[in-house]
């Protein structure tokens, strides 16, 4: 079958510490060839730079994650800022917002949010967006940098939302991508949205090691594992298998301009 790739991946978490290499293998083996590395702290970002200087084919994020600011040491902005604009960088971010977890008081999320997506939009990288129960104030962050800048070059990763949520991102110029759980029995809206999503804007991601598919819920997860959602894509778009790998892997090129 064709390769996939997979567009969300925590490669430098400590859960894949003791044995990567066997990680990468497995997802080569499952025809999951490329994956981004996506950071989530300075030390991350960092790690996920390192990570794709040893494996070619894994593409690096840079980013602080919303829930992890206030743990942010001084100088770490100005690591990523320096990280990003390292010619093998595809992306900033893991950046957005989250209401859920409430780790950050939302005014500095905001502020941080709105410094990645200038970032991203000065050194021309996509900006990979996390948005948990805060829809309403993404997309109004969204909005106006859309409405100053113009078309966001980006994607809502391992989108939750509903078909609304989904076509003002895309309206905005944004990629939304497939998590895990799309697989998942009471996930019937998701997969609604998912059917409805233009060919050339939808992507597939795992966000390992967390979101594990149907049937493997409660386990880590890995890159492999992206087969079951792009299984579950072709399902509710009455598409085959290697048509939807087609399309998720040119998106993802496009997108993240990778080589
Ligand atoms: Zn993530």
């Amino acid at each position: 079958m064709a390769d996939l790739i997979d567009t969300h991946a925590h490669l430098d978490s400590d859960r894949f510490e003791a044995d990567l290499a066997e990680v990468l293998s497995r997802a080569v083996a499952a025809g999951v060839r490329v994956m981004v590395a996506v950071g989530i702290t300075a030390a991350s970002s960092q790690r996920c730079v390192d990570l794709g200087s040893t494996y070619p084919f894994l593409h690096p994020t840079v980013g602080i994650h919303p829930n992890e600011i206030t743990e942010a040491l001084a100088g770490d902005w100005e690591r990523i800022v320096s990280l990003a604009s390292s010619p093998r960088v595809v992306g900033v971010g893991e950046t957005g917002l989250d209401r859920y977890w409430d780790r950050t008081p939302f005014s500095i999320q905001e502020e941080w949010f709105i410094r990645h997506l200038e970032l991203g939009r000065r050194l021309d990288r996509a900006v990979v967006i996390h948005c948990r129960e805060a829809e309403t104030d993404t997309l109004r962050v969204l909005k106006d940098q859309f409405e100053k800048h113009g078309p966001i070059r980006g994607v809502m990763h391992s989108f939750a939302g509903l078909w609304p949520f989904a076509d003002a991102c895309l309206g905005m110029g944004l990629h939304v991508s497939f998590s895990g759980m799309l697989t998942y029995k009471n996930a019937a809206d998701l997969r609604a949205v998912a059917g409805r999503v233009p060919e050339d804007r939808i992507m597939v991601e795992t966000d390992s090691p967390y979101l594990s598919p149907h049937p493997l819920r409660g386990k880590r997860n890995e890159p492999a594992n992206v087969v079951h959602t792009a299984t579950s894509l072709a399902e509710v778009r009455n598409v085959t298998l290697e048509r939807v790998a087609d399309v998720t892997s040119r998106n993802a090129r496009e997108l993240f301009r990778l080589s």
